[in-house]
């Protein structure tokens, strides 16, 4: 579904990316690994047309998204969750749900059933909710985009331990339902038990790309790349 092979990018003069390439399938859930600095971060505000493609391609169904501006790459089907979450803070929860609604699935009523905490908040300002919440805020608006892949950039980022299980079991059931999800996380253990695919990247390179179990038969890939 969504392709990009030999992906340059950067920050105006400065290269960052020199070769990323990475695949997402239908319904699959792909884990983008790398250490701090390396380019994960860039690679996606590349593939949403936050930042030009300054070499190689990225398509979705077989067509380019080089050049789109962002929203159209949205309207598209990607939806992201950023990091940082970025919910709209002056906004009430149900606001920033609707902000990005599109027609699909995935209506309000959805979203809190997925979250019930964001129900019981729905009339609150999304500023004053606590960081656990926003990301469930942020996950909710990407869903409520009615995207075919959906895109964390740090799923779970300093959040508390109890809503980082709450934020991996929703993961798991939006895998249950077969949609395709590519996360950046630095819980290497829940990547390991949800992902299907792996991508390391290393210097804005990828350096290795393959399923769980040829990452659990690699045992030398993780420390070698991300030093674990
Ligand atoms: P992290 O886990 O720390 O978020 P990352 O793999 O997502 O790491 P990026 O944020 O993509 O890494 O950063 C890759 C490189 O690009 C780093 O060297 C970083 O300093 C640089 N960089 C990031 N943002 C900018 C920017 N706005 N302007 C210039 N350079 C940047």
């Amino acid at each position: 579904m969504l392709e990009l092979r030999d992906v340059r990018s950067g920050y105006g003069q400065i290269p960052v990316l020199f070769g990323v390439s990475l695949a997402v399938g239908e319904g699959e859930m792909v884990a983008l690994l790398g250490r701090n600095g390396m380019g994960k971060t860039t690679t996606i505000r590349t593939l949403m047309g936050i930042l030009p493609v300054r070499g190689g391609s990225i398509t979705l169904d077989g067509t380019s998204l080089a050049g789109a501006r962002p929203f159209r790459i949205a309207r598209r089907g990607l939806g992201l969750v950023p990091e940082g979450r970025q919910v709209f803070p002056t906004l009430s929860v149900t606001e920033n749900l609707l902000a990005t609604a599109r027609p699909g699935p995935w209506n309000a009523a959805r979203i809190f059933a997925l979250f019930p905490r964001l129900l019981e908040r729905r009339s609150q300002r999304a500023g004053l909710l606590s960081g656990g919440e926003q990301q469930m805020l942020a996950i909710g608006r990407a869903l409520a985009t009615n995207p075919r892949l959906l895109i964390l950039d740090e799923a779970t980022e300093g959040l508390a331990p109890l809503i980082r299980v709450e934020i991996w079991a929703c993961l798991e059931k939006l895998r249950g339902e077969r949609l395709a999800i590519l996360v950046i996380d630095k819980n290497i253990d829940a990547l390991r038990r949800l992902a299907d695919r792996h991508v390391i990247i290393e210097k804005g390179v990828t350096v290795w790309s393959g399923s769980s179990a040829a990452l659990a038969a690699a045992p030398e890939v993780l420390p070698r790349y991300l030093h674990l």
